[in-house]
């Protein structure tokens, strides 16, 4: 079954993720919120660690979530991804380069949503976000 995906609803439950996050080193707070060519919705936040790289991104974490429910037949049709300041002031941001890589591994087409400087919300496909892809060389 397929839903269409709510991007208003899911821009709702970014936010609301968001306010998981932890960020005690950058402050950043992010959540995501995605929805499966299944119609579930699954959410996910930053998690940071004082050894820096190993933290993680909201939007890996959502996905992380949706394999871990639906296996692998699932399909990205649809994320929002919100972001705070310390004082929970809303800023701007979009998926970092690996995000962008796992979000197209899963839908290309898949609707992605994130805030402008402006405030306003952008919608674009994950595609257009990273149109270079790594793309495994079929052999
Ligand atoms: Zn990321």
């Amino acid at each position: 079954m397929s839903t269409a995906p709510d991007l208003a609803a899911l821009r709702r439950r970014a936010i609301d993720a968001a306010q998981r996050a932890y960020a005690p080193y950058s402050s950043l707070k992010v959540g995501a919120a995605l929805q499966s060519a299944s119609g579930a919705v699954y959410t996910g936040c930053n998690v940071e660690n004082a050894a820096y790289p190993i933290g993680g991104c909201a939007e890996r974490a959502a996905i992380a979530s949706a394999v871990q429910a639906e296996g692998a037949a699932f399909r990205l049709a649809a994320i929002a991804v919100a972001a705070f300041a310390r004082d929970a002031e809303a800023l701007p941001v979009s998926p970092c380069g690996a995000c962008r890589q796992a979000l197209v591994e899963f839908g290309p087409a898949a609707q992605v949503s994130f805030r402008q400087p402006d405030g306003s919300w952008v919608e674009v496909e994950a595609d257009a976000l990273l149109p270079w892809r790594f793309v495994l060389p079929e052999r």
